[in-house]
């Protein structure tokens, strides 16, 4: 299959060029909104062709998908015309600026019969995918809270919009509470019901929050905490499961590459949990191939990622307001 690029991102160049190659998939286009940058990112990148305009990216019959990694702004208007033209869609965290339009994103997708999926790459971690194992065979009980610890230290090639810049979907809560929220649901195949939040700047956001805490209900009665933050150079990341008959603690496991360690606890003890060490976007992008050849679903649909912008958003809602907010999944 041959792939177009919308937008010459960094998350395009550090991750997913190379496993769309790792599929035997091409890129042969990519789109930027300055002829100059584009061109020069197509020459860095092997890519045999750049373009500004995304109907000149589309009108090329043997692209079969995009995948779109512009900033968050921009991605309900190009997924909406990418669908409309037919193409398949990987689009990037988070679908949109409000969760009304990732409805109408999946929604469209679904009308057009196209695939329409969502980049979240933690779910196709095998240190995430373990832990979700040793929920499902019932290893540690009754799951009865989750704490999420994703407070990070944005590197400074990435300290742009995201911490200055609200109009183009800005702000930590977009950037990771999206993917905790992703992961969370992923490890318990329930959506959070209400959440209460504090969000704040502790350093690097001007005009948005860098750093945020929330707590969410269960349908099943288990309460999750989450902390995300671009501000936090020595925190560590990690993730604590605990249940009715043990607890998973997994430490340096929210990030883009497979490393990190996996610990199980219970009435007979403590021993580590190995987990496989693929490249994450290569499976996520693996999924993503097997879903357009009619086999399975992609790791994260439009769905997955309509409800992890419900959650974000109901966080972001919380923390401003400094009540509790039910989650709304617009329908789904
Ligand atoms: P970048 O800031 O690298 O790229 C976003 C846009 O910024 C590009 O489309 C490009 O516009 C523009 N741009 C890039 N370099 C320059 C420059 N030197 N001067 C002016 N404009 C520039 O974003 P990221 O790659 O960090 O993030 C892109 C998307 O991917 C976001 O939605 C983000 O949330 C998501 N993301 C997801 C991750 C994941 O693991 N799932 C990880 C990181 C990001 P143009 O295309 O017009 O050239």
């Amino acid at each position: 299959m041959k792939w177009g690029l919308v937008g010459a991102s960094t998350i395009a160049s550090e991750h997913v060029i190379a496993a769309i190659r790792a599929q035997g998939h091409e890129v042969a286009s990519v789109l930027s909104g300055d002829a100059g940058r584009g061109a020069d990112y197509a020459a860095r990148h092997g890519i045999p062709a750049s373009v500004t305009d995304l109907d000149a990216l589309l009108a090329s019959a043997d692209i079969g998908a995009v995948y779109i990694s512009t900033t968050n702004e921009k991605h309900h208007p190009q997924a909406l015309t990418a669908i409309a033209a037919g193409k398949h869609v990987l689009c990037e965290k988070p679908l949109a600026m409000t969760v009304a339009d990732a409805a109408e994103m999946a929604r469209a997708a679904a009308a057009r019969g196209v695939v329409f999926a969502t980049n979240h790459h933690l779910r196709n971690a095998g240190a995430h995918l373990a832990i979700r194992a040793l929920i499902a065979e019932g290893r540690i009980g009754r799951v009865l809270s989750v704490r999420v610890f994703h407070a990070v230290h944005l590197p400074p090639h990435l300290q742009g919009w995201r911490i200055n810049d609200a109009g183009a979907g800005g702000g930590v809560i977009p950037d990771i509470t999206v993917h905790d929220a992703d992961t969370v649901r992923f490890y318990l195949d329930e959506d959070p019901v209400e959440v209460v939040a504090i969000a704040g700047v502790s350093g690097m956001g001007a005009g948005v929050e860098d750093s945020v805490m929330s707590v969410w209900s269960m349908p099943s009665g288990a309460m999750v905490q989450t902390h995300e933050s671009f501000t936090h150079p020595f925190a560590g990341s990690g993730v604590e499961v605990h249940g009715a008959e043990g607890s998973i603690f997994g430490r340096g496991i929210m990030t883009q590459k497979p490393v990190g360690e996996l610990e199980l606890v219970d009435a007979t003890g403590r021993r580590a949990v190995p987990f496989d060490t693929h490249d994450l976007y290569a499976r996520s992008l693996g999924r993503f191939a097997e879903a357009v050849a009619g086999r399975g679903r992609p790791s994260a649909d439009g769905v997955d990622g309509v409800k992890s912008l419900a959650v974000a958003m109901a966080v972001r809602e919380a923390a401003r307001t400094g009540r509790a907010v039910r989650v709304d999944y617009e329908g789904f």
